[in-house]
């Protein structure tokens, strides 16, 4: 076992962590950022398009507010907008600064050369400019348990699974950085650990979570078996004809009007293709989209050149329909804070996916990032004000530890598990949600969450799963829950039973651990105002 004292520990290593640990610097003190894979690489930052919302090339603060509330569906925490709004040029333009390129459009940025595939290079230049300015690094290294005095955040326990090794993190501030849980579906865009380990976390530290039924789906991503679910959209989404099994168009049959289909129309359309899907019209779990048309007039607007080479040249996609079927994508609750990242635990501050209020039901394209890099900065400005003003505490974890070496021997595999809960959470809480299913899906959790005590590794690598099962079966069922609680569909929430938006439920979700149970609770919005 490892200690390690820092003044600001920061964990993880997204656009929010980074810049979070940026300012932590600027705030004349010292952060150590921790996290799970390497800093930047294996971030959903860096798999991110790179498009950032902001109030820049002529668009105004107030449409930027205006934008994020009609798509939050008047859930939003009006304050975080506001705050988003008002600083998105400011943070945004200032990634020059760190050596990041930009292009500036009406409303927004992306990074680099070409619209949506800016992400790894934000992530690395995030990373080389916080390793610039003397930001620590503690990489392959999960956090299990935040570690509370008084009920004061004072450090953390974590597993290096690159050393096979546990560290007792010291730290005077705690900033939970750690992305969204979109990896917890089956059909995900995500990298394969964002499984909700920050929700728990925080949850388990006391902290109050909200709108944790919201979970963002994209409608049209590839669903060819050996291939990986590569986003469509462009002209590919446009133009292309989308067919159930018995070759009736979708789109038509559902009278989908918006456009752009998978900006305007994502919800919409994701619901309709899983309806299909449903009722036994689908083909392979996925239903068929025909670009052969499109092909022929050439082609701009595919997310990247290797996916467009893939459609083109292994799936033949010039000479046939390809499958595809909607996939996760984002976590729009999480973490409730205050304008300063400040969570509900004193020295526990929070910033990027893993936080909940700024989006509400549902985000618009962009302001992931934008929030990450606002509420990063801002928590990372506060954390360190908080850190030059108290005394480090020597934290004890020995609990945590013996936990790990409990787990060490032969028995069940977490991976098992986990590939249960994501099929589990992809049929039964994922896009169409239906009472009676919500409920069988929370025993569903419960009989994993039994089994979950079996689970032994005799790997590195299975000891990093066995760690993170406990964290994605909470966040899970918070989610669950959540979803069966709000008996009305609104934004990225759909109901079966409940299908229409009910003025009644313009109102929080929030849930919070009491007496050692997950408790959930209603909140008006005015509470948030
Ligand atoms: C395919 C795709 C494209 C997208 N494109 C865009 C876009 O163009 N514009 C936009 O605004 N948004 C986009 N998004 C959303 C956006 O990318 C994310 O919301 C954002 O990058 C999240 O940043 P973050 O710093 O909060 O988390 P991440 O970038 O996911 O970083 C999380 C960090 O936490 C670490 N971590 C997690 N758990 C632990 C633990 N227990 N212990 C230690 N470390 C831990 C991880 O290892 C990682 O370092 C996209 C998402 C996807 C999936």
């Amino acid at each position: 076992m490892k200690t390690l004292e820092t003044d600001v520990l920061v964990i993880g290593g997204g656009a929010a962590g980074l810049r979070a640990a940026i300012e932590a610097v600027r705030g004349g003190v010292k952060p150590l950022v921790v996290c799970k894979g390497k800093a930047g690489y294996n971030t959903t930052t860096a798999v991110s398009g790179g498009g950032l919302k902001a109030a820049v090339g002529g668009a105004s603060v107030e449409e930027h507010i205006e934008d994020t509330l009609r798509t939050g569906r008047g859930l939003n925490d009006r304050r975080l907008v506001e705050v988003l709004a008002r600083e998105s040029s400011e943070r945004v333009l200032e990634l020059r600064d760190f050596g990041i390129g930009l292009q500036v459009g009406r409303g927004g940025v992306y990074v680099g050369d070409t619209p949506g595939r800016g992400g790894l290079e934000l992530a690395l230049g995030l990373r080389d400019y916080a390793l610039k300015i003397g930001v620590g690094l503690l990489e392959d290294t999960i956090i299990t348990r935040i570690l509370l005095e008084d009920g004061k955040a004072i450090g953390a326990v974590g597993y290096s699974h690159l050393r096979d090794e546990a560290y007792i993190l010291s730290a005077r501030a705690v900033i939970l950085a750690t992305g969204g849980a979109g990896a917890l579906y089956l059909r995900n865009d995500c990298p394969r650990g964002a499984v909700g380990d920050g929700y728990s976390l925080a949850y388990q530290a006391g902290a109050r979570l909200r709108d944790m039924e919201f979970i963002q789906f994209f409608p049209l991503a590839l669903a060819e078996e050996g291939f990986p679910p590569f986003l469509i959209g462009g002209r590919l989404s446009e133009e292309g004809r989308l067919l159930n099994a018995l070759g009736e168009d979708i789109v038509e049959k559902y009278a989908i009007r918006d456009r752009p289909l998978v900006l305007r129309a994502r919800d919409l359309l994701s619901r309709a293709i899983m309806t299909e899907i449903k009722a036994g019209r689908g083909v392979d779990g996925a239903v068929l989209l025909d670009v052969r048309e499109v092909l022929r007039g050439g082609l701009e607007g595919w997310f990247s050149t290797a996916s467009f080479r893939t459609l083109l040249e292994k799936l033949r996609a010039a000479d046939r329909p390809v499958k595809v079927a909607p996939i996760c994508h984002f976590t729009m609750g999480g973490v409730a804070i205050d304008e300063w990242g400040q969570t509900d635990v004193e020295g526990l501050y929070a910033a990027g996916e893993v936080v909940g209020g700024v989006h509400g039901a549902n985000r618009h394209g962009g302001n992931a990032l934008t929030s990450a890099l606002v509420f990063g900065a801002r928590a990372g400005r506060r954390a360190a004000e908080y850190a030059r003003e108290t005394s480090a505490i020597k934290p004890i974890g020995f609990e945590e530890l013996q936990r790990y070496e409990s787990l060490r021997g032969e028995g069940v595999e977490a991976e098992e598990l986990l590939e249960r809960l994501r099929r589990l959470m992809w049929s039964k809480v994922g896009i169409l949600r239906e009472g009676e299913e919500l409920r069988e899906a929370l025993r569903e959790i419960g009989e994993l969450r039994e089994e979950a005590e079996e689970v032994k590794a005799e790997t590195r690598r299975e000891m990093l799963q066995a760690l993170e099962l406990p964290m994605a079966l909470e966040t899970a069922e918070m989610i669950c829950r959540s979803a069966l609680m709000r008996t009305e569909s609104r934004g990225a929430h759909y109901r079966v039973d409940y299908p229409e938006e009910d003025e009644s439920w313009l109102r929080g979700i929030y849930l919070q651990k009491r007496g050692g149970e997950m408790r959930l609770h209603v909140e008006p919005l005015s509470s948030n105002a």
